[in-house]
């Protein structure tokens, strides 16, 4: 017998990516109290969360405890989580559209910026983006290779990720072995020669983009002393800036502090470096030194202030480098990119095309933005965007699709990927990791393979 659909005329929103700008676009949408919406949550992994489970680093725990938030909105009735389904390929454009009143775009900013600079591609030289999903355990990284036999690393850029890496170079496998790094970067880790780290900033020590914390966190590094040349903060100038932010303001003031900090001869040491730029990353078969050119600071008419290039170079032997200096976009099919700034095209999160708004499309997170912020930042980003697709709703700006009932819908959405793993699946990946981890004293062990997470998801 044929199932008669007579639909149903439910507000749908797809949601494509399950970080936390994702996750806290739906709860916006959720709580939305003069409609009832329902809310899809497409994630292309098994596992949600996005960059609070493949990005911040495993000796971060208390940041990746956001997800408690999360797990409260994917819990939600009126939401249902498909995970293992990608975008463009399981479901395209044209069958979102279909299907749902609006689709929000939560897809961040998976690839790293290149430094476009003569010896990049050499082996051994790694993007940092490569490296973090390495040691997270994000399925499309785990087969990576890092060659850690050198006994040191330079690390570019001076970022938040640029001190992940750092730390995560230098942490001993004691301190290593209480996070939830996955396991294959635990074992290369133990076996790491890696002694000295140098992290490379462009700028001076007031325009790093380090927060606070992050900084400040080195200091407690167990087995690694911390060393800033007195000198070259000097040769920045301090502050610099008499408009220089309180963060700014701070970061010099813990770099001062490490600068006239006796060594405490721990094995290894971060060293951070101030103007100066990698011109090139040169050696035999793989990366053997960078040189670098010392820079000075040129304010723009925006009152910014550049590094610029001095005939000055300095050559830093190395057996590895780090590349750590953004990242960004990469399109989706269908859907307009702008190039320029590696983002999902939109103004104010309303996608746009050259021929103008996308009705009913929507982006939110880094895949709007770039980049930036930390991860309560989404929060703000993502309400905006929700209150532009609320606005749209309310002057019937939305697509206006067949109805179609719960049940056809999910049945659609399974023929398309059918191997879905729902939240009750993600629930039993989630269980299963966390009970084999429980046996070692660490948070959870993560499944790093898409077939595992699979079996998993099924197992009862
Ligand atoms: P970021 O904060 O934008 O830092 C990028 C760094 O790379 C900057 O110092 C930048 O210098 C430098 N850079 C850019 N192009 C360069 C070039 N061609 N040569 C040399 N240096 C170059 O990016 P991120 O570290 O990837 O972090 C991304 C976002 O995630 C940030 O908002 C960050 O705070 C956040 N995050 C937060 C945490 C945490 O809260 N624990 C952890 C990881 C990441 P200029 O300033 O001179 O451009």
């Amino acid at each position: 017998m044929t199932e008669v659909d007579t639909g149903d005329a439910r507000v749908r929103v797809a949601i494509i990516g399950s970080g936390p700008a994702g996750s806290y676009a739906a709860g916006q949408l959720l709580s939305h109290s003069a409609t009832e919406l329902h809310v899809d949550l497409f994630e292309r992994l098994p596992t949600p969360w996005g960059l609070v489970r493949a990005g911040v680093a495993p000796d971060h725990p208390k940041i990746k405890s956001v997800t408690r938030i999360y797990e409260r909105t994917a819990e939600h009735a009126r939401l249902r989580y498909y995970g293992n389904v990608e975008f463009g390929s399981d479901l395209t454009l044209a069958d979102l559209r279909a299907h749902y009143n609006a689709i929000i775009y939560a897809v961040g900013t998976p690839v790293d910026r290149e430094l476009g600079i003569p010896g990049e591609d050499l082996a051994r030289s790694y993007a940092a983006t490569d490296f973090v999903g390495w040691y997270n355990g994000h399925p499309d990284f785990s087969d990576h290779e890092f060659d850690l036999r050198g006994e040191r690393a330079v690390v570019i850029g001076a970022g938040n990720v640029a001190l992940d890496v750092a730390r995560m170079l230098v942490l001993t496998h004691q301190e290593l072995a209480r996070t939830d790094v996955a396991d294959h970067a635990l074992e290369a880790l133990a076996r790491s020669k890696i002694s000295e780290v140098l992290v490379i900033a462009r700028r001076g020590p007031a325009q790093a983009a380090f927060t606070n914390p992050e900084l400040l966190e080195l200091s407690e590094l167990s087995a690694a002393d911390v060393i800033v040349d007195p000198d070259e903060l000097a040769m920045a100038g301090g502050t610099g800036d008499a408009e220089a932010d309180t963060k700014a303001r701070r970061n010099v003031e813990i770099l001062r502090e490490y600068a006239i900090r006796p060594q405490e001869g721990k094995p290894r040491r971060v060293t951070l470096r101030f103007m100066l730029s990698p011109l090139a990353i040169e050696g035999h078969g793989g990366v053997d030194r960078v040189v670098l050119a010392r820079n000075e600071l040129v304010r723009e008419q925006d009152g910014s202030l550049r590094a610029q290039t001095t005939e000055e170079r300095i050559v830093v032997a190395t057996h590895a480098v780090f590349r750590a200096i953004g990242y960004r976009g990469t399109p989706l099919t269908d859907v307009p990119f702008d190039e320029r700034r590696g983002v999902i095209a939109n103004t104010g999160g309303r996608v746009v095309a050259p021929e103008g708004v996308r009705h009913g499309e929507y982006v939110v997170g880094w895949a709007k933005r770039g980049p930036s912020g930390v991860i309560g930042t989404n929060k703000k980003d993502a309400n905006d965007t929700v209150a532009r697709l609320l606005e749209d709703f309310g002057g019937g700006r939305l697509l206006a699709p067949a109805p179609i009932s719960d049940a056809a819908l999910d049945r659609f959405i399974r023929e398309r990927a059918p191997n879905v793993v729902d939240y009750a699946g993600w629930a039993r990946i989630d269980r299963h990791e966390r009970e084999r981890g429980a046996s070692q004293g660490r948070p959870r062990i993560k499944l790093t393979r898409v077939q595992e997470m699979l079996a998993a998801a099924k197992r009862r």
